[in-house]
């Protein structure tokens, strides 16, 4: 198998590479139309901040094609295209600032410089491998997405990115494991048409968990219906699951009869501050003094409930008792005087 540091290194620009040795690159895809390029510039530069190292946008038309010279000046992250019908669409967003292009397989072209990633799905096989009556397999996806391959090493075109995707989390895992085995191209992965936030976040990681662990998968895309930011922060919660990526931990208790503390609100309260910073500390919130010291201890930062009361721990010492009412805001003070010294 051709692990993820064994592919090919794709440059996308100065400062972003897919592939090698690179980190899992973590992309999401903008929800407005191009052509609306304040809306965009906002969505991207939004999720650039929390985390998005490449953003995807469509191109229906010309004027969104166009839209991108302008949008570019405006980021900080390459943006990648994505083309359906058009390759002249392809050509213009490329000479209007596009660092890689997404197309489907129907119309393939060989253009200068920029990255392209030949994605196959359920929905663009190849019609004389796959004629939409018989059962789709991870077999045809892998024949598929080598034959669009061959066109373009034909033309000693390599700049590939490669993506296999399935709504179906067994087939996904299979059609890339074939694929890791068969290409040393990079490989995007994701689940295609993955569903809401809490039915994507279940499916995505029972799909791509098994390849992350084995090493596969070079850039990562968490396809959720909504906010492209929950796509980002969903991305960054696996990876960092794998130490793939650095991001704050959060560990709180299931909550049980032992518990007098609302511990629900407050783990939820700073589950949400937490996704504002991107220092990796560790921080616990348990609902007793059971259990909970002990893992409180253990992080950066930690409470343990009591009745109406908290316990709170700073790397291991017990610095303080507080009233249930002050402990979202003590809490929060001593992270912030953490992340001063990180
Ligand atoms: Fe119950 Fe305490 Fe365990 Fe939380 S840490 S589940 S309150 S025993």
């Amino acid at each position: 198998m051709i692990l993820r540091e064994n592919t090919r290194q794709i440059k996308i620009d100065e400062q972003t590479y897919i592939g090698g040795s690179n980190d899992v690159l973590i992309q999401s895809m903008c929800n407005i139309k191009t052509s609306k390029i304040d809306e965009i510039v906002k969505q991207i530069n939004e999720c650039a901040k929390i985390g998005a190292k490449l953003m995807r946008v469509s191109v229906l038309d010309k004027e969104d094609a166009l839209a991108i010279k302008d949008i570019v000046k405006q980021i900080s992250i390459p943006l990648v295209a994505d083309i359906h019908f058009d390759y002249k669409l392809a050509i213009l967003a490329i000479e209007n600032g596009a660092k890689k292009i997404r197309i489907n397989p129907g119309n393939i072209g060989s253009e200068d410089d920029v990255a392209i990633r030949i994605g196959v799905n359920s929905g663009s096989m190849d019609k004389e491998i796959y004629d939409y009556n018989s059962k789709l397999s991870a077999e045809l996806m892998v024949k598929s997405i080598e034959k669009y391959i061959k066109i373009f090493e034909k033309y000693n075109f390599h700049k590939l990115i490669l993506s296999l995707k399935s709504s179906d989390v067994l087939e996904t895992i299979e059609a890339y494991r074939l694929a890791a085995n068969k290409f040393n191209y990079p490989l995007h992965i994701g689940i295609t048409e993955a569903g809401i936030k809490e039915v994507s976040t279940i499916r995505s990681t029972a799909g791509l968990a098994p390849l992350l662990y084995f090493g596969i998968g070079n850039t990562i895309r968490i396809s959720i219906t909504g906010d492209p930011r929950d796509e980002i922060i969903a991305a960054k919660a696996l990876l960092s699951e794998f130490g793939l990526v650095n991001i704050p931990k959060l560990i709180s208790c299931p909550t049980c009869g032992r518990t007098e503390v609302n511990l629900d609100e407050l783990s939820n309260k700073v589950h949400n501050y937490l996704k504002t910073i991107n220092t990796p500390i560790t921080v616990a919130i348990m609902g007793c003094v059971v259990n909970g010291p002990g893992e409180a201890r253990n992080a950066d930062i930690g409470l343990a409930g009591g009745k109406n009361k908290y316990i709170l721990f700073k790397k291991g010492q017990i610095i303080a008792t507080i009233d249930e009412k002050d402990a979202y805001s003590q809490l929060i003070k001593e992270i912030e005087n953490i992340l001063k010294n990180y």
